[in-house]
């Protein structure tokens, strides 16, 4: 085994990069040539139906069969075209990822033979045996049937000789079983409530459109190692590891340059991207030793999660091209910095107005800081719910260390927001506001653009900052699936827009004009809100007793977070958007409960095998090798002699005993604690149970585990260790 890890490792340093072909043409020639945009339907449709087709998706209006007959026909030539021989439902499960049953188009034909069909009927509608999807006991066997229709916002592609549809899961019943169905939702939820909003503004405004801008962190480890830690092969992170006596104390990584092997797999996956339309513009190093970032345009939120989630399976499999994995876990490495995906989020009208940018007149403003207010008070309201969008066995690790978030919900908005914002709380003068006599408010308002000038005015440490033009979710984990943030935001300030419009017409028919009504209503919710703004530092313990004190939400646990979707403001919520019903809210938070027992069960299985099957038995050997080394000074040297010249012998062997003794005692407990909580049925409490009893073992027995690799003769040990992990060369 010690030879194998010498070997990998040797493997690893040496691997020379995986030279990429680089297309001769620039990107633009080759961007979304695997994409069904509009530029291939007006090519491969008739032009009746392509009108219709462009027509549906922009007024999200349903498509007739005639139409999905004509449009299906022409994506299946535009597919046959580039050589595809299959097709899918492409859609986002509640597990991590997306899912897929691929078709061929093959039919037979009655000659004999078989010709290539593809039938508007299987474009729009098609009905996988699904069963073995979570769906929280929605689905009961008698009606196990689960469908899934096209999103035509979401343009069909070619991945791997696949056609792949973009579509939603949904059962039998109706109740979604995916993201996209319930992020359709959202986005239909917040487009109405939004335009009720912007219209007091300007009145030709149609839509709002959500925007979402994600920026991807993640890891690479060469192959040969990572196949030599089953700890990361089965649970995508390191169950035990000493830090390395380097990592990024020196802070030498962001900056430093990208190697050569890993600038190989950014370029051939960047040309991936663009092949399949996904706009990916930046790439750099990121804090940690073998940490990198990528990150898109922006582009509608439903399209951008699309995007996500595909660029999550593109770069495992071209990560193995270039002989590395990829860790989107969000904490693969103790001691070093976890992986986040930043959800850079605003909203825009049709008419072209960016509703998060503050404006250069006052009226733009008062728009401006209309929106803001809401976000504000959907924020402060809805604190716990967005803490529980992002909450997950994984992102657990992150959330709360020393580098990222807190597990608390606050806002930053910089010093010369806050500013302005101090000053409309402030001002006493209310809700009987006379705007026309109201020169300083107005002079004060229009400072608000020089935000745009000092941008460098950043917060690290919060987890949802106003950056100047949108605010930045980072609190969301690097493998998560951004739809379940997306949802609970856009939903819960959609709700708040909607109780603005409602409020400030109530104001309006009581004979206020347009601008006191607005005014009142913005200055209500910054006052009911301010204890959701926090501009300080975020990682210091003070701020977490100021939050308490504050009301908002300072649960750590992740099983208990996760009932803020039960709330009944929170089940009220969803129901007033339309988003989700209570029936799929209960069914989401018992998926959410069972996956985040099943990844704390694999997590303590590998680590019990690990280290009763690796580790202790390694020690074991080890520790006869000092043992024999003692006997043999004991027979040749005098007493007094003997015990100064054993010294390290005989420390090491009381201490290596002390460590595994407690690692066989703690693994014993850990297998204990499961078998009771597997015996508890209510899902929920045997997550609490397994957060409580089995996940604190993990953390101790790694300790030990850690002191045992300090000990232990190097080349005996069997996991390649941190600082090979960590330095690709
Ligand atoms: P950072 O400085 O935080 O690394 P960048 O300027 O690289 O941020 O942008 C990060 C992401 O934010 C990108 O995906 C970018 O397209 C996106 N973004 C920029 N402006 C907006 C916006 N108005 N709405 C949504 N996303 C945006
Ligand atoms: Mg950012």
């Amino acid at each position: 085994m010690s030879h194998l890890r010498f070997k990998e490792v040797e493997v690893a340093f040496n691997r020379a990069p995986v030279q990429v072909t680089v297309p001769s043409e620039p990107p633009s020639r080759y961007y979304a040539t695997m994409v069904f945009n509009r530029k291939k339907m007006q090519e491969y449709l008739p032009q009746k139906a392509y009108q219709a087709l462009t027509r549906a998706i922009d007024e999200k209006a349903p498509l007739d069969r005639e139409l999905a007959d004509d449009v299906a026909s022409g994506m299946k030539q535009w597919a046959l075209d580039h050589g595809v021989t299959h097709y899918t439902h492409w859609f986002h499960p509640l597990t991590d990822g997306t899912a897929e049953k691929h078709d061929s188009f093959v039919e037979h034909d009655s000659n004999g033979g078989v010709i290539e069909e593809f039938s508007g009927k299987l474009l729009v509608q098609q009905e996988p045996d699904a069963s073995s999807f979570p769906n929280g006991g929605i689905r009961n066997t008698f009606e196990a049937r689960g469908y899934s229709a096209w999103d035509i916002s979401s343009p069909a592609f070619i991945h791997d000789n696949t056609l792949c549809i973009p579509t939603i899961f949904i059962a039998y019943s109706g109740e979604s079983l995916d993201y996209k169905t319930p992020l359709l939702r959202a986005l239909n939820s917040i487009d109405r409530a939004g335009t009720a909003v912007a219209r007091l503004f300007d009145p030709n405004v149609q839509h709002v459109i959500s925007y979402l801008g994600w920026e991807q962190e993640y890891f690479l480890v060469d192959e040969a190692l990572y196949a030599a830690r089953p700890d990361l092969a089965l649970t995508g992170r390191t169950l035990m590891g000493h830090e390395s006596a380097k990592n990024q104390q020196l802070e030498d990584h962001y900056f430093g340059a990208i190697p050569m092997r890993v600038e190989e797999f950014m370029l051939d996956l960047e040309i991936e991207c663009h092949r399949l339309g996904i706009p990916v513009k930046t790439r750099h190093n990121e804090v940690a030793p073998n940490q990198f970032e990528l990150a898109p345009i922006y582009e509608e939120t439903n399209l951008a999660n699309d995007h996500n989630l595909l660029l999550m399976s593109l770069m495992a499999q071209v990560a193995r091209r270039h002989h590395f994995r990829v860790l989107l876990h969000e904490k693969p490495f103790a001691g070093i910095n976890g992986s986040g995906k930043h959800n850079n989020w605003s909203l825009g009208t049709d008419t072209g107005t960016k509703l998060f940018h503050p404006g250069k007149t006052p009226a733009e403003n008062l728009q401006f800081i209309t929106f803001l207010s809401c976000v504000m008070a959907a924020v402060h309201r809805y604190n716990s719910l967005l803490k529980a969008s992002i909450a997950s066995a994984t992102n657990a690790h992150r959330l709360g260390g020393n580098e990222a978030p807190p597990a608390i919900i606050s806002m930053f908005l910089g010093s010369q927001l806050s500013r302005v914002l101090s000053s409309l709380i402030d001002d006493e003068s209310d809700d009987q506001l006379d705007f026309a006599s109201h020169e300083g408010l107005n002079l004060k308002m229009s400072q608000i653009p020089e935000l745009m000038v000092d941008n460098t005015d950043r917060n690290r440490t919060s987890p949802f900052a106003f950056t100047g033009n949108r605010f930045e979710f980072r609190a969301v984990g690097s493998s998560a699936n951004c739809a379940s943030a997306m949802i609970a935001l856009n939903a819960c300030v959609a709700q708040q827009l909607q109780w603005f419009r409602r409020d400030v017409d109530r104001r309006l028919s009581a004979g206020a004009s347009r601008d006191e009504a607005i005014m009142a209503e913005v200055k209500r919710r910054l006052r009911q809100s301010r204890a959701v703004h926090f501009d300080g530092n975020g990682y210091s313990d003070q701020w977490q007793q100021e939050a308490a004190r504050r009301g908002l939400d300072c649960e750590t646990s992740v099983p208990l977070i996760f009932d803020a979707y039960l709330t009944d403001e929170v089940v009220g919520m969803f129901d007033e958007t339309g988003v989700f019903s209570r029936v799929e809210l209960e069914a989401r938070n018992e998926v959410k409960w069972e996956m985040y027992v099943k990844k704390i069960q694999i997590e303590a299985r590998v680590l019990g095998d690990l280290a009763l099957n690796h580790i202790l038995p390694v020690a074991t050997r080890y520790q006869s090798v000092l043992l024999a080394n003692a006997c043999k000074l004991k027979q040749l040297f005098p007493l007094e002699q003997y015990e100064t010249m054993a010294q390290h012998e005989l420390h090491s062997i009381q201490a290596m005993s002390r460590h595994m003794r407690a690692i066989s005692d703690l693994v014993s407990q850990m297998v204990e604690h499961r078998k009771v909580a597997n015996r508890v049925t209510d899902l929920r409490s045997r997550a609490i149970a397994y957060h409580d009893t089995v996940s604190p073992l993990l953390e101790t027995i790694r300790t030990h585990v850690d002191k045992l690799e300090l000990m232990v003769d190097d080349e005996l040990w069997p996991l390649p260790k941190y600082r090979e992990l960590l330095f690709i060369r």
